[in-house]
């Protein structure tokens, strides 16, 4: 006989362990897989949070998100620090794979996060969190006063450079081509907005400052000329790649392969399974939200359950 657990949650960021906590407390005892190397998702790269409510003063990342495994465990989830490498969603009961052994369940909840692109230079990631950043509505705030540099020409980038100018004394968008791809509404707020300046044809090759951000070197791609430009932060915003490598080919994903779920609720187009937090929000990308959606995926999920008992 095998043995069949009521949920498997994969992910361990904000979606993950808030969907454990509830299915915990729903004495549904989850298994969650938290991921090898990177168990506690994004914020575990960052320092303080200072929007997750609760947390008057602030919070360390790496804190909040130990905390939220705390809460998990401390109502029965078991986590495990492991990756899954294949799934089968599409069978009963459902299957899920780590390199060394093989587990059951009846519903799966996917949080599996996004990545935020990097652009590949030296010193990006040292300074991470020390004046780079890739979320304007994370970080905006502690940038009052200073000169900000954006990477980028979509629509993210001018909604974040329009949203840094609230606090910066001046925004330059740095881009590789002389004209943007975002969307004409977008463009014409950025370019009437006396703040923000443009930077064409041009990809920042370093970021520098030993401790902080200090400026950027950029390279003109039509004439090869380099340049420092000073400013003491650097929002990239060059896009998010959702991991739905694992479940590609079984669970429906929209355009950009994030995952197509049947919002408000959180089930995919697989019956027993759910999905949270950034592996299907391109919009609002907040660990709040993606808490709030992992409870929702756990409510789901319990109900679901419910029904077929
Ligand atoms: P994630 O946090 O990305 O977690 C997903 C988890 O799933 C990861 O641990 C990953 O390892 C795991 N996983 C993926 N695939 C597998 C697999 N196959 N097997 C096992 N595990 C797997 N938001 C705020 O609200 N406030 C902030 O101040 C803030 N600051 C930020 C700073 C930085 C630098 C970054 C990158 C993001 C920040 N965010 C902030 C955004 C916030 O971190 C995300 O919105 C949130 O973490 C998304 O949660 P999630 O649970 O969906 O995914």
């Amino acid at each position: 006989m095998i043995d069949v657990r009521n949920v498997i949650v994969i992910g361990s960021g904000p979606a993950g362990y808030t969907a454990a906590v509830y299915s915990a407390r729903a004495d549904l005892k989850p298994l969650v897989f938290e991921g090898s190397v990177t168990a506690g998702g994004a914020l575990m790269n960052t320092t303080e949070v200072e929007n997750f409510p609760g947390f008057p003063d602030g919070i360390m990342g790496p804190d909040l998100m130990d905390n939220l495994r705390k809460q998990a465990d401390r109502f029965g989830a078991e986590l495990v620090a492991d990756d899954v490498v294949e799934v089968d969603l599409t069978v009963t009961p459902k299957v899920v794979k780590t390199a060394t052994d093989t587990y059951h369940a009846k519903a799966v909840i996917l949080a599996t996060g996004s990545g935020y692109r990097e652009l590949g230079v030296p010193n990006e990631k040292r300074l991470s969190g020390h004046g780079v950043s890739w979320c304007a509505t994370c970080d905006g705030f502690f940038f009052r006063g200073q000169d900000i540099v954006v990477v980028g020409g979509g629509d993210t980038a001018m909604e974040e450079a329009t949203f840094l100018t609230r606090f910066a004394n001046s925004v330059t968008v740095v881009h590789r081509r002389d004209e943007l791809r975002a969307s004409k509404i977008m463009q014409d707020r950025a370019f009437a907005n006396e703040k923000i300046r443009f930077v064409w044809d041009s990809e920042v090759v370093d970021v520098l400052g030993e401790k902080k951000v200090s400026g950027v070197r950029l390279r003109n791609l039509k004439t090869g000329e380099e340049s420092e430009l000073a400013a003491t932060g650097l929002f990239i915003a060059i896009g998010h790649d959702p991991r739905t490598e694992l479940v590609k080919g079984q669970v429906e994903l929209d355009d950009e392969g994030y995952i197509k779920v049947d919002s408000p609720y959180t089930r995919t187009n697989l019956d027993g399974v759910f999905a949270a937090g950034d592996v299907v929000d391109h919009i609002y990308r907040q660990a709040i939200t993606a808490a709030g959606t992992g409870t929702a995926a756990a409510l789901d999920a319990e109900r679901w359950l419910a029904e077929r008992d």
